[in-house]
């Protein structure tokens, strides 16, 4: 395959387009929700029912969901940058070696910017990420 032409056909960039956009709008609901359910825990309403120990609870709820609303928010920027190569014509090569990314691994992974390689030796390099992403 020379290097100019694209590695993936037309159905598979429709597929893996398509994989995008259901997880884009998956992930702006997920925030949206999740912005809905934090946003109460700050105002005084309802503050007087709760005793110390709801309010401990819902301290600590609230720093699980914004990890997970921080972690949503990565996923979406990935996405969306995922998306923006599709436009393009970058989509689906490795953003280290040029190489085409199998499409069984971007069907896996369509936000997916570098190789099994590349992505391995980046993870090791930053165990903290890698398992954030996995
Ligand atoms: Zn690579």
């Amino acid at each position: 395959v020379p290097a100019s032409s694209h590695p993936l056909s037309p159905d598979q960039r429709a597929e893996l387009q398509q994989l995008l956009e259901r997880r884009q709008a998956e992930l702006m609901e997920e925030a949206a929700g999740q912005h809905d359910a934090i946003a109460p825990l700050g105002d005084a309403a309802g503050a007087e029912v709760r005793d110390a120990v709801e309010d401990g609870d819902a301290r600590m709820q609230t720093s699980l969901e914004l990890a997970q609303l921080r972690r949503d928010e990565d996923e979406l920027r990935e996405v969306r940058a995922a998306l923006q190569r599709l436009r393009d014509g970058a989509y689906g090569r490795c953003e280290e070696c040029d190489q085409p990314i199998p499409f069984a691994r971007l069907q896996a992974r369509p936000e997916a910017r570098l190789c099994i390689a590349h992505e391995e030796a980046w993870e090791k390099s930053h165990p903290e990420a890698g398992r954030l992403l996995a």
